[in-house]
């Protein structure tokens, strides 16, 4: 016999992960690369108000440690910076095709690895292969898709990162934005 979901165990535990959020516009950019890669290899479409890019990944943990994740957050010192977004290729080993930038700026770097530090120092799981910076356009993609150029590129100018809720649904993940946090000088906007 199958029990309806318990809503107060449920609440108690979340799926979060730190990402970049692109604006709208930026959003719907990436959208169409997904669209024209489709048409090579099918799959599945990533909602164009779902688009993201993962900096730090936490997955599930009990609600009650999100005051802790925030903190680590509040202490990361980032700058503003230009994500020159000009790549999109596929990986064969998870079916996913995905855009990237060729050059990684540094204050991206510098974003992700004082994340991981402060995560690690407050015992939450940090990933320990290197960071591979991609927005996820399709899944379950199938056939070859040679890598290219999105020209012209996709000028995605970064002045928040986010913490997200993601709720697994059948119809694919469902995120929420818990927080922004906006660059040193400036308004996140
Ligand atoms: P679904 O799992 O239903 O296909 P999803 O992968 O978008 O959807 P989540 O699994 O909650 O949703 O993942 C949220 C984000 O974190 C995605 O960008 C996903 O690629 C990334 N992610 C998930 N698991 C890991 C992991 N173990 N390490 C690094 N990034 C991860
Ligand atoms: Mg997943």
């Amino acid at each position: 016999m199958t029990r309806p979901p318990d809503p107060s165990s449920a609440s108690r535990r979340t799926r979060v992960f730190f990402a970049l959020w692109p604006a709208p516009a930026i959003a719907r950019r990436l959208h169409r690369e997904g669209e024209r890669a489709h048409a090579t290899t099918g799959g599945r479409r990533m909602r164009r108000d779902t688009l993201h890019l993962t900096l730090a990944f936490i997955g599930d943990m009990p609600r009650e440690r999100l005051e802790d994740l925030l903190a680590c957050a509040d202490k990361v010192d980032f700058a503003p910076f230009a994500l020159v977004v000009d790549r999109i290729a596929a990986w064969r080993h998870n079916h996913i095709v995905w855009a990237g930038a060729s050059v990684q700026p540094p204050e991206l770097e510098s974003l992700v690895s004082q994340l991981n530090a402060a995560l690690a120092d407050a015992g939450f799981p940090v990933e320990r292969r290197k960071f591979s910076a991609h927005v996820t356009l399709l899944r379950n993609a199938r056939g070859e898709l040679p890598a290219s150029d999105i020209d012209p590129p996709i000028e995605w100018s970064v002045r928040t990162f986010a913490l997200i809720e993601s709720d697994l649904a059948q119809d694919g993940a469902h995120y929420t934005v818990l927080k922004f946090w906006p660059a040193a000088g400036t308004t996140g906007h």
